[in-house]
This record gives structure tokens, C-alpha cells and sequence, in this order.
């Protein structure tokens, strides 16, 4: 049987691993051994498991959406992520890392962000566990998410506006690393996906997969059986996605259907779909696949969905799709506003932009009537309105 978990040299396959400056070695080999002996501790469980249903209000719902089933001739249960507190999944990873940070002895949190979830998420966490909070952003993404901005300092984050580089999201990753280097000793850096350095894809894999475990015991209960034919997610860094198959990956019954960013079009030059066009590289501590030039400059991207607008993609899912174990299907930014008006006009609910995504593979795939299809809905559209507007 083919083993798609990482191994204990921080590998999936030929992808991941630990590229770090030599500056942060200790932080990261303390983390390392740390992190499973805590996540798995009973103490740590309890803390987590009782916030994850007080506060973010799991489990999410599994949803059986009987008017998009009709129009693609299947039965498509929607895993309802938007509705958790703060509006996506983020707040599984956020809380869990506060949680390991402290129980490391750290006082000081750092993130990155882009379109600023992860950082609201991380401000949110930091204000219930009194923490100090530090959250890099890139200035074009501070100017274009205002809004995100305003919650992270009214939630008592210091927001630093990051002028490298393009001034997006891989700029505000460079500043935090940079940030970690100079305060190895008590800053913890809450990465918001299945990116970075081993541990953290692991280590948010993990933290996400309460989703995946919440499907399971659900679908039991809707059709009998704790196995669909398809699960369907949207893939920035892959962290939704991999909450999503997590305990899912070894059997090979469930098709995994992963959904990347096309842009403008895979070969328009204006795109994100990492696993599609990336060659192999070195992105912000990892192996992994990276849109990238001739001479290995890594290329802007570009998506309509800021959440997807990243040129590496997590060590795991570059693996799951070299091994075809999951297929990847990219969808352009108009494939994807056609699919949030079909979801909000059919079902009632208006997706955020990056689960728009995955709603516009529905269409690309080839369902017989009796397959059973979960799709993680990974955050509400409240942050989208005015992309939505604008693009009617
Ligand atoms: C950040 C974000 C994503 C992309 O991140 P992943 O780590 O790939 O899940 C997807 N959906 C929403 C709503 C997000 O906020």
C-alpha cells in the first residue's frame, strides 16, 4: 500500500523537508520534536477539542444541497466550513497552534497573511489567549483588504505593511521568517497552511483534520456509510483540502478531486495553478512545486481569490498529484463567479471566492447518479461582496 503521510525525515515522497537559514535550525528541530507528543497529549485534546465546539461552534454541518445535486445528477453533501467563527476553516489551525505555542513557553505570536483570513483568525486567537500578535502583510494586500485590517487591530494585532517585492503574500512569508530569525527564543510563527518547513504541513494537516473526521462520522449517519465516492476541495496552500481527505488518503475507493487556481487561464500568464505548471523548487522552507522562470525566479501569480494567489502549493499535494492520487483540475476566476451565483441562487449560501473554486469543477467532472460527493465549502463570501459586485 502506497503511504502519502509524511515520513520521519519530514518528506511526502520527493516533496517537503526543512530548508531553513542555519539561524532557525533549533526553532524548528524544537518544534519538531515537540509538536506531536503535545497535539497528541490529552490535555492539549481536551483544550482544543472544547474551543473547537464552544468557540469556532464544531462540527461544522454536513449539508445534503439537494438543488446543485439535481443540476450535476448526483448527491452533493457540502461541508459546511463557512460557518465556523471568523468565517472559514483557518480558526481549526489558528487556535491549535496558539494552544502548542503556549504550552512551549512562547509569548509572542507572529503570521503572515494575504488576504488577511489567517491573520484575523491568528488576532482572534491571540485576543482570547492573551497574546501579543505581530501580522505581516504585504501593502498591496493592506490596501486592497482594508477591512481585515481594521478587525486585526481592533482585535489588538500589530499589522505591518511589508514593501518588498510584489508587496503580497510570498513578501509578508520572507518578513516573517525574517521576524522568527531575530527572535528565535520566544516567538512562535503560526503558519497559516500546509506550507513552510517540516513540521508545519504536517502539524496543520493535522490540526485541520477534524474535518475530515467530522465527515466521516456524519455521512455515516446521512447514507450509511462513512466512505464517498469523491471528495472535492479548493487548494491555496492545501490546508482546507487536506482536512478535507486527511483520513481518507489510504483508501483508494474516495476519489480526491483538488481544484487550483487557473486565473485568466493556465496559459495566460496570469495564473496560480501551481500543480499544474510549477516545476520542482524551494518555496518558503519546502520542496515543492513552484511557478517559477527559466532561471528559477519564482513568478508572480495571479487569481481572482487572494487566498489562492500563492506560486508554491504544500509538500502533500504536490505529492498526492505526482502519485495520481488526487486529480487536480484548475478553474479560471470566471468559471469560479459563475459557480458562487449558481451555489447562492440554488442552495442559498454565498461561497468565499477560493471555495468558488472548487464549485467550478463540478462541471468538469463525469458523476453517475448514485455517487456521493462531499465538498468542503471553506469560507463564506461576506469578505467577496464587492469582487462579486464588480463583476456581475
Ligand atoms: C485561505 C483560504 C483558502 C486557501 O488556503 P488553503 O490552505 O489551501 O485551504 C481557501 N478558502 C478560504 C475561505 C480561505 O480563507
Amino acid at each position: 500500500m502506497k503511504n502519502y503521510q509524511v515520513n520521519n525525515e519530514g518528506y511526502y515522497g520527493e516533496f517537503g523537508g526543512a530548508y531553513v537559514p542555519e539561524i532557525l535550525h533549533r526553532c524548528v528541530e524544537e518544534l519538531t520534536k515537540a509538536y506531536r507528543d503535545i497535539l497528541e497529549s490529552d490535555g492539549f485534546q481536551r483544550e482544543y477539542d472544547s474551543l473547537l465546539r464552544d468557540y469556532v461552534g464544531r462540527p461544522s454541518p454536513l449539508y445534503l444541497a439537494r438543488r446543485l445535486s439535481q443540476t450535476y445528477g448526483c448527491k452533493i453533501y457540502l461541508k459546511r466550513e463557512d460557518l465556523n467563527h471568523t468565517g472559514a476553516h483557518k480558526i481549526n489551525n489558528a487556535i491549535g497552534q496558539a494552544l502548542l505555542a503556549r504550552r512551549m513557553g512562547k509569548t509572542r505570536i507572529i503570521a503572515e497573511t494575504g488576504a488577511g483570513q489567517h491573520g484575523v483568525a491568528t488576532a482572534t486567537v491571540c485576543a482570547l489567549l492573551d497574546m501579543e500578535c505581530v501580522v505581516y502583510m504585504g501593502k498591496t494586500d493592506v490596501e486592497r483588504q482594508h477591512v481585515n485590517v481594521e478587525k486585526m487591530k481592533m482585535l489588538g494585532a500589530t499589522v505591518v505593511p511589508v514593501t518588498s517585492g510584489n508587496m503580497t503574500l510570498k513578501d509578508a512569508t520572507n518578513e516573517a521568517i525574517r521576524d522568527w530569525c531575530c527572535h528565535p527564543a520566544d516567538t512562535y510563527y503560526i503558519i497559516g497552511s500546509t506550507v513552510g518547513p517540516h513540521p508545519y504541513p504536517d502539524m496543520v494537516a493535522r490540526l485541520q483534520s477534524v474535518i475530515s473526521r467530522e465527515i466521516r462520522a456524519q455521512l455515516l449517519e446521512h447514507e450509511g456509510r462513512e466512505c464517498p465516492d469523491y471528495l472535492m476541495a479548493c487548494v491555496g496552500g492545501g490546508s482546507n483540502a487536506a482536512g478535507t481527505i486527511y483520513h481518507y488518503l489510504n483508501d483508494e475507493r474516495v476519489k480526491i478531486v483538488l481544484a487550483e487556481a487557473g486565473g485568466k487561464g493556465v496559459e495566460s500568464g496570469l495564473t496560480a495553478a501551481t500543480i499544474c505548471l510549477g516545476r520542482k523548487g524551494i518555496l518558503h522552507g519546502s520542496k515543492t512545486l513552484v511557478i517559477q522562470d527559466e532561471d528559477g525566479q519564482v513568478e508572480e501569480p495571479y487569481s481572482i481569490s487572494a487566498g489562492l494567489d500563492y506560486p508554491g502549493v504544500g509538500p502533500m499535494h504536490a505529492n498526492l498529484a505526482a502519485q495520481h492520487r488526487a486529480t487536480v483540475l484548475p478553474v479560471n476566476d470566471d468559471e469560479a463567479l459563475r459557480a458562487a451565483y449558481e451555489l447562492t441562487r440554488l442552495e442559498g449560501i454565498i461561497p468565499a471566492l477560493e471555495s468558488a473554486h472548487v464549485l467550478g469543477a463540478l462541471p468538469k467532472i463525469d458523476f453517475k447518479p448514485d455517487d456521493v460527493v462531499v465538498l468542503t465549502v471553506s469560507g463564506r463570501g461576506d469578505k467577496d461582496i464587492e469582487t462579486y459586485l464588480k463583476n456581475l
